[in-house]
């Protein structure tokens, strides 16, 4: 089976698992896991910012971040097509009870005239405007990498209005490999970052959530409410703390690996690449063969290929370093034989 559904159903590397097996534990939620207090540190340092907690997954670190930053009733802006309104159940009204304000993008690009137009004069009548969230890489986008130039219009609209910035960053990895920048060009510019290890990077569970010593000591108590303290958790971060040393730069393999599956589905006749495969998903539209995405997932399946749907007539793959080169070649000429 060549599964492209997901960056996340990679397993964890040998050394990873060695690494677990060796970690130093502690009770976390007393503040004694050497090992989680080692991976926060360093993924501190790696963003650029005072301080960083590890959270049980990318959605719980987005939920953590949306509670400390709001308040019940206020409004937070954000993409129409971002994960935390299309993929996280509702959840910033579930928990926070805020008032989500889209705004439609162009692939992820906000312009920054509608970022200023959607923000909330002070009036009795309108929600405050507490947070703007940005995605990078932007997934619906198509893994779009944004870059820091553009975060950085973005943030001077959300400065001058006193705003903080939350970044979705679950692959910004995959953004700074892409454009050879280093993660701080990008967290520069936003006042907290969400960091998934559990994608791209290999480890098994969890993302890191970052931002000032003062918001993540109230973040670490919202992760305490949702049930999220962990206990001996040195056992995952020891994972954590390989894939931010270890499993970063590889991800250029991956990009070229997507770009690889673009050139080659594109060549079927109707099949077409529709994003600009900046990382490592690629979008394709079929319209063109008369089928449902889904209809099209069990074709591929019976040759024993994965793919998510993405839309109606809308599919994604995504490469990981559980794929080589030689079964991204076996999935295209698979996908190229493939009559409708
Ligand atoms: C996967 C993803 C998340 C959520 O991560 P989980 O660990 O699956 O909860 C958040 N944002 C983006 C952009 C993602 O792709």
């Amino acid at each position: 089976m060549i599964d492209l559904r997901s960056d996340t159903i990679t397993r964890p590397t040998q050394k990873m698992r060695e690494a677990m097996f060796q970690a130093e534990v502690g009770d976390d939620v007393y503040g004694e896991d050497p090992t989680i207090n080692k991976l926060e540190m360093l993924a501190a340092k790696m963003l650029g910012k005072e301080a960083a907690l590890f959270v049980t997954s990318g959605t719980q670190g987005n939920q953590i971040a949306v509670l400390t930053h709001c308040r019940q009733g206020d409004e937070i802006i954000l993409d129409e097509d971002s994960h935390i309104v299309f993929y996280e159940g509702g959840a910033i009204s579930a928990f926070a009870g805020v008032q989500p304000r889209t705004i439609k993008t162009e692939g992820g690009f906000m312009d920054p005239l509608k970022l200023k137009e959607a923000i909330r004069a002070n009036d009795i009548h309108f929600p405050d405007t507490s947070l703007i969230c940005l995605e990078n890489t932007h997934n619906r986008g198509g893994g779009v990498a944004i870059p820091p130039s553009h975060m950085a219009e973005l943030y001077h609209v959300a400065k001058e209005h006193n705003i903080p910035i939350h970044l979705d960053g679950a692959r910004l990895f995959n953004s700074a490999v892409a454009l050879g920048e280093p993660l701080t060009a990008f967290t520069q510019y936003t006042t907290t970052v969400q960091v998934c290890l559990s994608k791209g990077l290999g480890a098994p569970v969890g993302s890191i959530l970052a931002g000032s010593k003062e918001f993540i000591d109230k973040a670490r108590k919202w992760r305490k409410r949702l049930g999220g303290g962990l206990r001996q958790a040195g056992v995952l971060g020891a994972a954590g703390i390989i894939a931010l040393n270890e499993m970063v730069e590889r991800l250029a393999e991956d990009h070229q690996n997507a770009k690889k599956l673009a050139t080659g589905l594109n060549k079927h006749p109707l099949l077409s690449v529709v994003n600009h495969v900046d990382t490592n998903i690629v979008l394709i539209d079929i319209s063109e063969t008369g089928m449902h995405s889904s209809q099209f997932i069990d074709k591929l399946k019976s040759q024993d290929i994965l793919a998510v749907p993405f839309g109606p007539t809308t599919v994604r793959f995504t490469t990981h370093y559980d794929l080589n080169m030689e079964q991204i070649e076996q999935a295209i000429d698979r996908i190229l034989s493939l009559k409708f």
